[in-house]
């Protein structure tokens, strides 16, 4: 497989699609006017693959002072629901751009289409066919073989309108009769062949109602759509090169001169490694409960992206970084991960967690003591200003920075040894305490008062090898932190032959930790903070789940990326 990881510094040339619109610009073509616009099918919630798209479609406009419309292709009344209306428009709000008026429907234009099907019809240049689909099909020929034309094919426009007025009265049942586009049966272009404009449906849709039972096929209704809107750039991923010539055609066959006339343009779709992006096979983990919903945070939706603590901007910073390709390619994952670490490290604030916690008590801090430290919310930004937070007597520290029997390069705590914890005291191992089981249940420590950290003592500046975070277990919050890593643990899930792409799921996909403790300043963290628990990683705050009686914390990534190592 091709990874590729390409990251641009400093000022980037123009991507081709900019370049086609700087030339458009200068030759004053549409009147120096930009109008892209970002059309998806209501049937499935957004990826990073459509994120890759929203990003380029409004980038253009805001980068040529243009605009972008929103517009749902929703001529597909079998598939098509309101809740995925919903969350695209939250989703494409979400990522920070804002469409022009209100959200378009491409059932908003089903009269108009209407017309000029009729007009096509009128001038000779579309017939109605009575054959089955699965005849239209097998007479379509293959691309080295031309097609059959249908006996249908030569009616009269008169008999052709008189037909496709009774398909559209629901004179006909599904799959009686089709509109087609008279063109050439033996275009090497297998799309020229004949294909279908209309087909009936008796199916009630979710904003047209019962008004129609004739529903335009995607090639007829986007491209007119586009004209429609005076969309300048029409922009679309590969797979659908093949459909230009038939975008031309009809525009060719329904264009009024002096109007605004879109262009297509292909680029390369966005795959990720370790991701599937199909959404059939995202639908299918959903309805399978393989996962939570469309927003479960190992989902490569937008909405389970940012469940799992993504930013926007580390969302169109990649979009970004990767650019506009006309070949596909598969972009590593890693790259992803690594644009949202650059941002969280630069706004989380930093934080103590203990995810497994051990129970230290430090036998010579005295027993009604407590005192407050000062910490830097992030040392890499002073601005971001600092907090206090409880020491005392009994604090946890991570299970495994404790080991009894510990290899010489152990920096962190054993039996005799010393750390510092951060912020705080150095502290050293004084006793292991065991159950009857043999299980370690506590350390007994001692701390130095001289080493506080900042004090400017000696014992302060004295360094040992490792440093610990902690919490104080009377002031410690408990809380359930979900560890999320990659859904699949294959480069390509779905890239296998003989194996389904179910067969790659990473069993270590989800752990959850019920017996969390975190600092008692993340009492009213809101939903969707995010911060980094110190030596951990990133974490946001479940919005969901989350409550403040009972913290949720999901994983967002790692600190570093441990992956690229496992398959070096
Ligand atoms: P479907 O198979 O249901 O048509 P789709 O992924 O093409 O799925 P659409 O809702 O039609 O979904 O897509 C809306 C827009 O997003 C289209 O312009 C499409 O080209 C673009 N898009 C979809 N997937 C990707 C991707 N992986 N990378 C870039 N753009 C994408
Ligand atoms: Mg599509």
């Amino acid at each position: 497989m091709n990874i590729e990881n390409k990251e641009t510094e400093g000022r980037k040339s123009l991507n081709f699609i900019e370049s086609i619109v700087e030339e458009d610009l200068k030759n004053n073509k549409n009147n120096g006017v930009v109008c892209t616009r970002f059309p998806p099918e209501p049937n499935g919630y957004l990826h990073i693959g459509h994120a890759k798209s929203i990003c380029l479609n409004f980038g253009l406009a805001q980068k040529y002072n243009g605009k972008t419309n929103l517009r749902f292709d929703d001529t597909n009344p079998e598939k098509e629901e309101v809740e995925y209306v919903d969350s695209i428009k939250e989703d494409v709000r979400w990522l920070g751009f804002k469409w022009e008026g209100e959200a378009r429907f491409a059932s908003d234009y089903f009269d108009q289409l209407y017309a000029w099907a009729v007009k096509l019809i009128k001038q000779g240049n579309a017939y109605v066919d009575d054959q089955t689909p699965e005849i239209i099909s097998e007479q379509r020929g293959t691309p080295t073989k031309p097609g059959i034309e249908s006996p249908f094919r030569n009616r009269s426009a008169e008999e052709n309108m008189d037909l496709f007025i009774r398909m559209k009265n629901g004179e006909f049942k599904n799959g009686e009769r089709v509109l087609r586009a008279k063109i050439d049966m033996s275009s090497p272009n297998m799309h020229m062949r004949d294909p279908i404009m209309y087909r009936i449906l008796h199916k009630e849709h979710h904003r047209t109602g019962n008004k129609w039972c004739i529903y335009p096929m995607y090639d007829f209704a986007h491209g007119q759509s586009d004209y429609i809107e005076g969309i300048t750039h029409s922009i679309c991923t590969l797979e659908f090169e093949v459909h230009r010539p038939l975008y031309d055609w009809f525009l060719n066959h329904l264009y009024t001169e002096g109007t605004v006339r879109p262009r297509q343009i292909e680029f390369a779709r966005l795959n990720l490694s370790y991701t599937i992006m199909s959404k059939r096979k995202l639908f299918e983990l959903v309805q399978k409960k393989i996962v939570s919903g469309w927003d479960d945070p190992r989902m490569p939706t937008i909405s389970g992206l940012r469940r799992r603590g993504f930013t926007p901007e580390s969302i169109r910073k990649f979009a970004d970084i990767i650019g506009v390709a006309k070949r596909d390619n598969v972009i590593d994952v890693a790259l992803l991960e690594h644009s949202l670490r650059d941002d969280l490290n630069k706004k989380a604030s930093r934080v103590m967690a203990v995810l497994n916690p051990l129970k230290i008590v430090l036998t010579n801090y005295p027993e009604d003591k407590e005192e407050s430290l000062t910490i830097d919310n992030n040392p890499e930004d002073e601005s971001m200003g600092t907090r206090e937070m409880p020491f005392s007597r009994e604090i946890y520290i991570e299970q495994d920075d404790f080991m009894e029997e510990a290899p010489k390069k152990f920096f962190r705590l054993a039996p005799g040894k010393e750390v510092r914890l951060k912020a705080a005291y150095i502290i050293k191992c004084e006793e292991v305490i065991k159950d009857a089981e043999g299980n370690i249940t506590e350390l007994r420590c001692t701390y130095d008062p001289d080493s506080k950290s900042g004090s400017g003592t000696e014992a302060s500046k004295r360094k040992v090898k490792g440093t610990l975070h902690w919490v104080s277990t009377k002031h410690a919050l408990s809380a359930e932190v979900r560890l999320y890593d990659r859904l699949f643990n294959d480069p390509d899930p779905s890239g296998h032959k003989d194996k389904d792409f179910k067969e790659f799921i990473n069993p270590e996909s989800l752990k959850i930790l019920t017996n969390c403790k975190v600092e008692p300043g993340l009492k009213d963290a809101k939903p969707e903070s995010k911060y980094q628990f110190q030596r951990l990683g990133y974490f946001c705050v479940d919005k969901k789940d989350s409550q403040p009686s009972k913290l949720v914390f999901n994983r967002t990534v790692p600190l570093k990326d441990s992956w690229s190592k496992k398959n070096k």
